[in-house]
């Protein structure tokens, strides 16, 4: 079935009941299940990843694509922000999902900007957070207002499932998004997506695009990095983060905002002494630079196998 693109929120809401009571009709047992896909479009593998897998786990399949000023603070980088809703919407389509909502920012946020918003509180103010003021905060928000308005409800008594799909490329979205859900107590089931990256090592993003050839090939020794602690943890040797910040510092065009080994959860640096001892358990590698005039961030989770 050719997808269908709907503007308002009113159309989803009916397209979402009319999609849900269709499957759940189908299958014959009064119940169905919903993923949400949330995007900013110019979408790439990685988006083309996340919608596979909610397709793959769900009856009905929604994506949004939506360029949220909230979460730019930088107008120059809002205004750049890639917009290319045909090629995105046939991206949906060939994977299998069932309806695009891409709304304006009149359609989103009527009153102008929303006066309540949701507040990532402390998650949101290091690491990305410190360099983006407010980011995360224009995230929630979104976030909040998406799943209220693809909350699938109850059908035939029964409750819908309703799950939502995140990359984990964007790793302390992720982490603040679950967080939110917990705290607030949202009824959707958050499920995280694998980086997927170029071959060449480089995390696929929607800012790749702006990467001259030189910057491109500059940009490799932030996955080389990361790599770098990898194989030490998978050794269970001291991951020494020192010798990966010295590979990127080394690297001329690469600006390094951060580089750290922290708790997935809590965004935390490591209490262990990473410097001597032997790392065992679990953690994640994350890493901010400025590449030419483009930031790029890019993360691995680190095991001791
Ligand atoms: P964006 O359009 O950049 O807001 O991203 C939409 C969703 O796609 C977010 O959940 C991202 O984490 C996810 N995403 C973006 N790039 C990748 C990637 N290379 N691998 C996996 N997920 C990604």
């Amino acid at each position: 079935m050719p997808i269908t693109v709907v503007r308002t929120k009113a159309e989803l809401r009916s397209e979402i009941a009319r999609l849900v009571d269709e499957h759940a009709g189908r299958r014959g047992e009064g119940a169905a299940s919903l993923g949400l896909v949330a995007t900013m479009g110019a979408l790439h593998n990685g988006h083309r990843m996340l919608a596979e897998a909610a397709v793959a786990g769900n009856d009905v399949v929604v994506a949004s694509v939506f360029v949220n000023p909230l979460q730019f603070g930088d107008p120059n980088d809002l205004a750049r922000y890639p917009r290319t809703l045909d090629a995105d919407a046939a991206l949906l389509e060939s994977v299998g999902v069932d309806l695009v909502f891409a709304p304006s920012v009149e359609e989103m946020y009527p009153g102008g900007d929303p006066l309540v918003r949701v507040t990532a509180g402390p998650l949101g103010e290091k690491w990305e957070g410190a360099s983006r003021p407010g980011h995360f905060d224009g995230v929630l928000t979104v976030v909040s207002k998406l799943f209220h308005l693809a909350s699938p409800g109850p059908v035939a008594g029964r409750p819908t499932a309703f799950r939502a799909y995140f990359g984990q490329k964007d790793a302390q979205q992720l982490a603040i998004v679950r967080r939110m859900v917990k705290d607030l107590d949202f009824a959707v089931e958050v499920v995280g997506v694998p980086i997927v990256r170029a071959e060449d090592g480089l995390a696929l993003s929607s800012r790749n695009q702006f990467l001259g050839e030189e910057d491109r090939e500059a940009a490799l020794v932030l996955s080389r990095a990361l790599r770098l602690m990898d194989e030490r943890a998978s050794a269970h040797e001291p991951l020494v983060p020192d010798d990966a910040v010295a590979l990127i510092e080394s690297q001329p065009g690469v600006g390094l905002d951060y580089f750290e080994v922290v708790d997935p959860d809590t965004l935390e640096p490591l209490a262990f002494n990473c410097r001597e001892t032997p790392f065992t358990g679990e953690a994640l590698a994350i890493v901010a630079a400025r590449v030419g005039d483009v930031r790029l961030i890019d993360n691995m989770p680190l095991k001791a196998n």
